[in-house]
């Protein structure tokens, strides 16, 4: 246990901000704030340095699936420590943790998909895509095929070519962004870009912006499509139903391959095992981790379907591949984690109750003045604030009102985060009825206070 486990919040903060550079955060503004230290975590609970309790909404960083304290893991964990604590799958070796947890994601990813490429994270995972599908068409004679169409406002990583994928645009602005041969289409966010049409009349024009670009391009030139399946961190955005089809047989029909970022959906986010399973999504590639081993230990990888591995496997070596690639205790928690959540049924109980609990009690925020729109599918969910209803109107300036919310959920003790002027919901999958309720009362509580603020002229949108 570290030696400043009984240290005062204080001291930590102090130590914090002289040694610790935190991701995206404004390391000035956040030092002269004090950071939150997070110091124990149990079931869908954290407990600050200060012994504050708060309900975990996003799961971590949307990846704590089976909650927080689950002694498998760990057991597992440290057990494969003892035993091989690392070794490499480089140079014709393996180990039984990282050859037992492929074979696991296979039964458990979508028919078709039996191979899998470990890597850390990911962002680890779209940096292997991008070289993988590359060698794949040049594996087949066709080394032109090489540009990847992504969407604005996708979230792929934080690497050089996670954040190219990424349609982030303060990430492009930072570290000479985006890497060559990368292309972005608008994003399918039906509230934001195509309010004045029907979702399913705006789905299917979304989609036909990825045919417009290909025919451009010209499809000899394009390697793949890449999509989350609910885009994430750019705000849950759930495509309309005639969104997947239509990108489906637009990637078929040009002979492009079709990349399901999964590193949320996948493992039970979306009520299903994953959102390719949810959207009817026959993916060529997955890109897994966050859920794969429920956060505990850091390990990604990228799925494989049987056709692509074929096409690999023409193409000799791959020169690809990472130090930790399937790490045999991060592999021994994801093995443990899956097995949890397959003897516990988690993700037929979200499908069967806890989703659509989620869901109701997530839409009865429709009604609230200060909501323009709800969104959400399984245990995602988006409240998007808004100054005018009905409408599709944005404040004056974006994430200035949500963050005062968010400021207001802490201190009522629920975390949930802001995205533009978006709250934002991914808890674990393991919550009860109880806690769901517990929950949005809380928030409903935070957005009230919220709503007050607006009206008493105390939000200050000019800084
Ligand atoms: C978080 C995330 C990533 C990046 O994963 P890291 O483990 O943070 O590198 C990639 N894609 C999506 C959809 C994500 O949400």
């Amino acid at each position: 246990m570290a030696s400043l486990h009984n240290a005062s919040t204080e001291q930590l903060q102090e130590l914090d901000a002289l040694h610790h550079l935190h991701p995206f955060t404004d390391t000035a503004a956040l030092n002269k704030k004090g950071v939150r230290v997070i110091k124990r975590a149990e079931g869908v609970y954290l407990w600050d340095s200060e012994d504050r309790k708060f309900l975990d909404g996003m799961a971590g960083l949307w990846c704590v699936n089976v909650g927080y304290g689950r002694k498998e893991i760990m057991d597992a964990a440290y057990q494969q420590m003892q035993q091989l604590p690392y070794y490499n799958s480089f140079f014709q070796t393996s180990h039984p943790p990282a050859i037992e947890l492929a074979a696991k994601i296979s039964e458990v990813t979508p028919a078709g998909f039996n191979r899998v490429f470990f890597c850390g994270s990911g962002s680890e995972a779209n940096d292997t895509v991008v070289r993988m599908v590359r060698h794949y068409w040049a594996a087949l004679g066709k080394p032109d095929k090489k540009v990847v169409i992504s969407r604005e406002n996708a979230y792929h990583g934080s690497t050089m070519a996670g954040a190219s994928l990424g349609g982030m645009k303060p990430m492009h602005a930072q570290g000479g962004l985006p890497i060559p041969d990368i292309e972005h289409i608008k994003q399918p966010h039906w509230f934001v870009n195509g309010y004045d049409q029907t979702p399913e009349v705006f789905g299917k024009n979304a989609a036909l912006a990825l045919e417009k670009r290909i025919e451009e391009l010209g499809a000899d030139n394009v390697a793949a499509f890449i999509g989350e399946p609910v885009q994430g961190a750019g705000g849950v955005i759930v495509p309309p139903s005639t969104y997947w089809p239509e990108i489906q047989r637009i990637c078929k029909q040009h002979d492009i391959l079709l990349v399901a970022d999964e590193v949320i959906c996948g493992f039970g986010r979306t009520a299903r095992w994953f959102g390719s399973d949810t959207f009817n999504i026959e993916a060529d590639l997955m890109a897994i981790a966050k859920g794969l081993s429920s956060g505990y230990l850091p390990i990604g990888g990228v799925v494989v379907s049987d056709h692509v591995a074929e096409g690999l496997e023409q193409g000799g070596e791959f020169n690809h591949g990472y130090t930790y690639s399937g790490h045999p205790a991060c592999a021994a928690a994801a093995l443990a984690n899956i097995e949890l959540m397959q003897r516990e049924r988690i993700v037929e109980n979200a499908a069967e109750k806890i989703a659509p609990y989620f869901q109701q009690k997530l839409f009865e925020m429709a009604d609230h003045p200060l909501v323009g729109q709800v969104r959400g599918v399984g245990m995602l969910g988006a409240i998007q604030l808004s100054p005018e209803k009905p409408s599709n109107k944005q404040f004056s300036k974006g994430g200035v009102v949500s963050m005062v919310c968010r400021e207001h959920c802490m201190e009522n003790g629920l975390v949930m985060r802001a995205v533009d002027d978006a709250m934002i919901l991914s808890p674990p999958l393991i919550i009860t009825e109880s806690q769901i309720d517990e929950l949005f009362a809380i928030a409903k509580n935070s957005i009230d206070q919220t709503y007050q603020d607006l009206q008493d002229g105390k939000i200050d949108f000019s800084s």
